[in-house]
This record gives C-alpha cells, sequence and structure tokens, in this order.
C-alpha cells in the first residue's frame, strides 16, 4: 500500500515539475511598476502565475512548452477598471427595463457584458452597484463558468431615502414601498451599520455609497448631500471590520467632503470639486475615479429625445461636460488618481476610451496606464499579484499594435488576452 503510494507522489510531482509553461515573446514590454518601456523580452508563465521575465526571446526548456508570438506587439498587463455596472447597459428602454426584467434576465444580460469587458483587455473590474446579480456573476466566472474579467463588487449599493441609489425612485405610490437597509437604503447609522453587514452576508467585497444626488437617476438634484456625516462614518467604521474598502459617487462638493472626511477611499465622478476638497483628498489618500467617458456619453444622449426621462436631462447637461475640466483640475493639483469609466452608462467594452480623454486633459499615457494598473492593484490590496508583468504576478496579459506610450488610442483594439495564464483572446 505504501509503495502505491509513493508511486502516486512521484509521478504527481515528476508532472508538476513536466508542467507545461507558456512562453510569450513580447516585442515590447511595458514595466507598469517603473513607468518604462522595454524592449525584446521573454514572459514564462506557469499555470496562473508569471514564472520569470527575460532578457531576448527565449526558446521554450521542453517540447511540452508552447509558445506565443507577440514579437510585433507591446506587452502590458491586463488592465483594471474600477467602476463599472455588469448588470446593465445604458439604452433608451433603460427605465422601463426596471418594471419589466427580472433578475435572471439580467443575470443573461450580464454575461454577455462580462465578456465584452474581458475581450477589451480589462482582466479586472469593480462592480460598483447592481441587484446583486454581480455577486453571483463574479462567483460564476471565478469557478469558470462563464468568461469575464475578475471582479470586486459592492452587490448593491447605498443611498438615503430617495437618494441616488434608492432602489424605487420615480415610481407610483405602490411600488415605491419602503425599502430599508436590505435594500440598500439606509437613515440611521443604525441602519448604516446594518446594511453594510447585509453586504457581507450577501458576498458583497467592499461598500459603495451615493453620498450626493446623481445624473441618472429619476429625481431631482444631481448634486445635493444626501448623508450625514454620522452616518458616512458608521459606514466607513463597520465597512473596516470585514476588511472592506469604501466607494463614494459624488458630484457635489459638500457630500464629497464629508464623504472625504468620514474616510472613503475613492470619490467617484467628483464632478463639483472645490480646491479645498482636492486638497483634502491629498491629505485623506483618496483617489478620484474619474469617469469622463460618462460624462461624455449623457451629454450625448441628453440631446436625443426621449433618450433619458424629462427630469434627467437637464442634469445630465449641466454634469456631464464638467467632469473632464475636474479631471484636468485635479490630476495638475496632484489628487491621487485611479482609472474608472462607469461603463453600463455607456457600452460595456468601450472601457479604453477614457485612456484617450484623460490623455487629453494633461495626463502623461504612462501615468494613464498606471492609473488602470498599479495603482487599482494597490487599493485592491493585490499590489503584490495584479497589475505588472514580474515573477509571482498573476498571468494577467495583453497586446496591443502600437505602443501606447506613443499613441494611447491603439488601447482601444487589445489583440490579445490573457487571465490567469489562460488565453482567451488571440489574432
Ligand atoms: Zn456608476
Amino acid at each position: 500500500m505504501q509503495k502505491l503510494f509513493l508511486a502516486v507522489l512521484a509521478i504527481f510531482i515528476f508532472s508538476n515539475m513536466m508542467a507545461q509553461d507558456i512562453y510569450i515573446h513580447a516585442g515590447k514590454l511595458i514595466d507598469t511598476k517603473n513607468g518604462k518601456v522595454l524592449t525584446g523580452k521573454t514572459i514564462i508563465v506557469s499555470r496562473e502565475r508569471i514564472k520569470s521575465v527575460e532578457d531576448g526571446f527565449v526558446d521554450p526548456a521542453s517540447e511540452k512548452d508552447s509558445l506565443i508570438d507577440l514579437k510585433e506587439k507591446i506587452v502590458l498587463p491586463g488592465l483594471t477598471d474600477m467602476h463599472v455596472h455588469m448588470e446593465s447597459e445604458s439604452n433608451p428602454a433603460e427605465y422601463l427595463n426596471r418594471f419589466t426584467n427580472n433578475q435572471v434576465d439580467n443575470a443573461f444580460n450580464s454575461v454577455g457584458f462580462a465578456r465584452k469587458t474581458l475581450m477589451a483587455g480589462f482582466t479586472t473590474v469593480r462592480d460598483l452597484g447592481g441587484s446583486g446579480v454581480n455577486i453571483a456573476l463574479r462567483d460564476a466566472i471565478n469557478k469558470g463558468k462563464i468568461e469575464g474579467p475578475r471582479i470586486y463588487t459592492a452587490g448593491k449599493s447605498l443611498a438615503t431615502t430617495g437618494g441616488h441609489a434608492d432602489p424605487t425612485n420615480g415610481m407610483n405610490d405602490e411600488m415605491m414601498g419602503n425599502p430599508g437597509p436590505k435594500e440598500g437604503v439606509v437613515n440611521s447609522p443604525e441602519d448604516a451599520r446594518k446594511a453594510v453587514r447585509q453586504r457581507y452576508k450577501n458576498g458583497a467585497d467592499l461598500i459603495k455609497i451615493t453620498a450626493t444626488g446623481g445624473v441618472l437617476s429619476v429625481a431631482k438634484s444631481s448634486s445635493n448631500p444626501q448623508f450625514f456625516k454620522e452616518e458616512i462614518e458608521e459606514i466607513v467604521k463597520t465597512a473596516k471590520d470585514y476588511g472592506f474598502h469604501v466607494a463614494a459617487h459624488a458630484h457635489g462638493d459638500k457630500g464629497m467632503q464629508r464623504a472625504v472626511r468620514a474616510g472613503v477611499k475613492t470619490i467617484e465622478h467628483g464632478t463639483l470639486m472645490s480646491e479645498e476638497t482636492m486638497e483634502l483628498m491629498k491629505e485623506f489618500d483618496a483617489y478620484m475615479v474619474p469617469t469622463i467617458t460618462a460624462g461624455k456619453e449623457v451629454t450625448e444622449n441628453s440631446e436625443i429625445e426621449g433618450y433619458y426621462p424629462e427630469l434627467v436631462v437637464p442634469k445630465a447637461k449641466e454634469i456631464g461636460p464638467k467632469i473632464q475640466n475636474t479631471f484636468a483640475k485635479a490630476y495638475k493639483k496632484g489628487v491621487p488618481i485611479v482609472f474608472g469609466t462607469d461603463a453600463g452608462v455607456f457600452k460595456h467594452g468601450e472601457n479604453a476610451r477614457e485612456f484617450g480623454y484623460m490623455v487629453e486633459a494633461g495626463m502623461p499615457a504612462m501615468e494613464a496606464i498606471q492609473s488602470a494598473t498599479v495603482t487599482p492593484a494597490k487599493i485592491l490590496k493585490m499590489e503584490s499579484e495584479l497589475g505588472q508583468i514580474d515573477p509571482g504576478f498573476l498571468a494577467d496579459i495583453i497586446a496591443v499594435d502600437e505602443d501606447p506610450t506613443q499613441n494611447i488610442e491603439t488601447l482601444k483594439n487589445v489583440r490579445f488576452v490573457m487571465k490567469e495564464g489562460k488565453v482567451y483572446k488571440t489574432e
């Protein structure tokens, strides 16, 4: 019996030693950690991780190994979008969908959105709010049942009554009901605590709050503060016990300041951010998630008759055009920036549009790439596993035709996608 065991063990060890590695010949390689473009490298991938990065083009060591030729390409780590909504995608019927769609419909839709996102080179995303289907989606992707990016999800986001993420805004009395912490609506520090713990129970990875009014909700104000300081403080404090960071949607300055002072990690949009708040962001090490693409998109759609409900149109016209300018100012002032688009407000898979807008607003291309690789890894506490092509890191690797530090738009056409050592897209 013991002999048999030893024999099986030997076979196991031997087959592990012989496990096939993937050799990737990279014409150029973006070193996101040091902000450099390297030339002629071989990345050796073993199972889900990067084993080593060698100078020049190294031939596979064994016949079992395989070779991927990206000598004509520019290779970089998989990208991260820190603000997406995987359950939905904007269209004029979206508001009606709230009444006609069941969660299972959203679930089937999200499968396609997840796939598009991955094929666009985004191997990691942070989902900032849906019905909770986004939690099941994350699990299905992790189990390999469907193709999609690695998801960190907030589940259902938190709002106050009538606030930006109150799920029954704009409905008739009967349908409006009285949603509470379970549904993500809080009106006291006690509610706040319960809502965070409910998210933990549901399986969320982080907490999202709507600290001010928003554009697409059926409510009047785009930017009024919607949480008291004590409520946000209680959310941040409770979230800490579960290892959650807190993301805060905010257009208006007052609600934004409350959120930053209470210790949220990221401010989403940040549209009407004052210079004082920019200084606060630096002081509190809070990151701005620009979502310029969403700003451009809602501005355009607000011109289309009937695209948005009447209450939404003036808000879209007011807020949409301001986002890129605020980003430009915040960047110049040294506010920490992390890449995020609000995909779902526009088409999934078009996430890379954001890079062009960031560069247009004055951010160097390399910094824009770092804001979508090494910076999000830090916020997600994955800085030794994501955002770099270096030994020990997860093998999330993409490739494009041109050097993105010379032409950032090339990121819109990702030619090769590998996630955790598995190839999903190749020319
Ligand atoms: Zn959003």
